[in-house]
C-alpha cells in the first residue's frame, strides 16, 4: 500500500514537472514568437507574400507593472516616448515595439505593436496589436 502511494506521488511530481516545463515553453516561445517571430511568417493580406520586419523602434510608456492603458493608437501617439535601446527602460516601466511589417510582394505594409514590462532581463509580453500601417504612418514618419 505505501509502495503504491508513493508511486502515485512520484507520478504526480512527474506530471507537475512536466506541466510547469511546457507553461515556461509556452510563455517563452509565445514571447520570442511575437517580439521576433510573428513578422517573419506572416502572410500578406493582400498576396500571400512574405511580410518581414522592415522596421522597428523601441518606446518607453508612462505605465507601471501591472496598470493598464487603452488599447488605441492614440495613446500610443500621446504617450510613447521613443528610446535607443532596452537599457534605457526605467525598472517597471512598461515599453513597446512597434515594428512596421512590409510584404516582400506587394510593399503592403502593417503595424505590429508589442507591448511589454521588463523585469530582471525579462519581458513579459502584455499585448499585441496589429494596425493598418495608415494609423502610424504620421507618428512613425515624424520622427
Ligand atoms: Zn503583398
Amino acid at each position: 500500500m505505501e509502495l503504491i502511494i508513493e508511486q502515485i506521488q512520484f507520478i504526480l511530481l512527474i506530471i507537475i514537472f512536466v506541466g510547469v516545463l511546457v507553461i515556461l515553453i509556452l510563455k517563452f516561445g509565445i514571447g520570442l514568437y511575437l517580439k521576433y517571430g510573428n513578422a517573419d511568417t506572416d502572410k500578406c493580406p493582400k498576396c500571400k507574400g512574405t511580410m518581414i520586419i522592415a522596421k522597428s523602434r523601441l518606446y518607453v510608456l508612462p505605465i507601471r507593472f501591472d496598470e493598464t492603458h487603452k488599447q488605441m493608437p492614440e495613446y500610443y501617439f500621446e504617450n510613447a516616448v521613443p528610446i535607443e535601446n532596452e537599457e534605457q527602460i526605467p525598472t517597471g516601466n512598461h515599453s513597446c515595439y512597434i515594428h512596421t511589417l512590409q510584404c516582400q510582394s506587394c510593399a503592403f505594409k502593417n503595424v505590429n505593436v508589442v507591448d511589454f514590462l521588463k523585469v530582471r532581463d525579462k519581458e513579459i509580453i502584455k499585448d499585441a496589436q496589429e494596425y493598418p500601417y495608415e494609423v502610424f504612418q504620421d507618428f512613425l514618419e515624424k520622427i
